[in-house]
């Protein structure tokens, strides 16, 4: 679907209605076809999960919620067999980002002609690294050649690393790397499940010493980088503020955000059962979420989400930081890809989208 006139105008509106949840992850599925080594997903499966039918259905019900972003993830969403059909009725509606592990895309281009964003997770320049990280052989051949094959489609691909202290100091030849060839980067940040509460709706992964970041003056420096690096390239997909909010979290442990999981953000998992953020418990059904979103035990898990510090996902900061009116400007200004991107690949761009920071 792309960004049609219709679409863009159905954003820009809910982009400005206040107290809408901005952004959902679905994960679609549990099925994966990697072992990476700080992953949990595929070492608890899952065969069960909703059918083509049900996930329409809960799109719908997140149109009708206000929700503008879907990424759609899993395990690898790509593993099922229905994702084009997935893929081309969310992105009817929903800016939709689906991610791929490299292994896959390349072979389903056209349900991804759809997509506004594909995402592969890439996490080194050197192959070892990476295919000892990904857990699989050829894993890096396999997403560098995606990248490659879906720019050269047309496709809007991002490359996605994971930053930890396994990849820290090379992050930013990384990323000049993939911005000379013109392929936009946004960055996950690594993180894990501090929680021992065994109804989460689903687990990531416990700590990790060898990806736990620990040269953190090292990362304040890296976040100092890429803001300078931004004024040269659009192409890095994070906002000045949320590289100035890591850099302070990582220099004085200062959390400058307040944490709007169940409000600009909430997960759903392959079974369609809906939680704030992956860590806490399932909180409603999707088929439910319309009557509990405005109920007062939403608000009193809401507040209670407020004051949660469990853990640093970055989209999960990221959603808590920009995801309501004023956040939305400012990733407009940011030339952040909702806006940007999308707009300038189809030749829609306005004058005050455009505008630098
Ligand atoms: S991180 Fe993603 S690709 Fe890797 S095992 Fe987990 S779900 Fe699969
Ligand atoms: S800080 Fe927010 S996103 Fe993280 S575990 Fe707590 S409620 Fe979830």
């Amino acid at each position: 679907m792309g960004l049609t006139l219709e679409k863009a105008t159905s954003i820009v509106i809910r982009s400005l209605t206040p107290n809408k949840p901005y952004h959902v992850q679905w994960l679609l599925t549990r099925k994966c076809n990697y072992r990476c080594r700080g992953c949990d997903v595929w070492r608890e499966p899952d065969k069960r999960e909703l059918s083509t039918e049900e996930i329409k259905k809960g799109l719908g019900i997140l149109r009708k919620l206000g929700v503008i972003e879907v990424v759609l993830s899993g395990g690898n969403p790509l593993l099922r067999d229905d994702i084009g059909e997935i893929i081309e009725y969310a992105s009817r509606f929903f800016v939709t980002t689906i991610y791929d592990n490299g292994s896959m895309a390349a072979k389903k281009i056209d349900a991804l002609r759809h997509a506004d964003f594909v995402a592969i997770s890439i996490d080194s320049l050197d192959p070892r690294k990476n295919d000892y990280l990904r857990g699989v052989k050829n894993a890096w051949r396999s997403a560098v050649e995606t990248v490659e094959k879906l720019h050269e489609e047309g496709i809007s691909v991002t490359v996605s690393p994971t930053i930890s202290q396994f990849n820290l100091h090379e992050i930013l030849d990384f990323t000049n790397h993939f911005l000379n060839k013109g392929i936009p980067v946004w960055y996950c940040l690594y993180s894990y499940d501090s929680s021992s509460d065994e109804s989460q709706l689903f687990k990531i992964g416990k700590k990790d010493d060898e990806y736990a970041i620990v040269d953190k003056e090292a990362m304040a420096d890296l976040c100092d980088s890429i803001v300078s690096l931004k004024k040269k390239n659009s192409n890095i997909l994070m906002t000045t503020k949320i590289l100035k909010a890591l850099k302070e979290f990582y220099l004085t442990g200062k959390r400058s955000w307040k944490c709007r999981a169940l409000q600009n953000f909430f997960a759903i998992d392959h079974l369609g059962r809906v939680a704030g953020c992956h860590v806490h418990e399932p909180v409603a059904s999707i088929f439910d979420l319309a009557e509990a979103w405005s109920s007062t035990r939403f608000d009193a898990l809401r507040k209670s989400y407020r004051q949660c510090t469990q853990c640093n996902y970055l989209c999960y900061i990221f959603y808590s930081l920009h995801g309501n009116v004023v956040g939305n400007f400012q990733i407009a200004q940011d030339k952040w890809r909702n806006a940007k991107l999308l707009l300038k690949k189809n030749g829609l761009m306005t004058p005050s989208l455009a505008k630098p920071r």
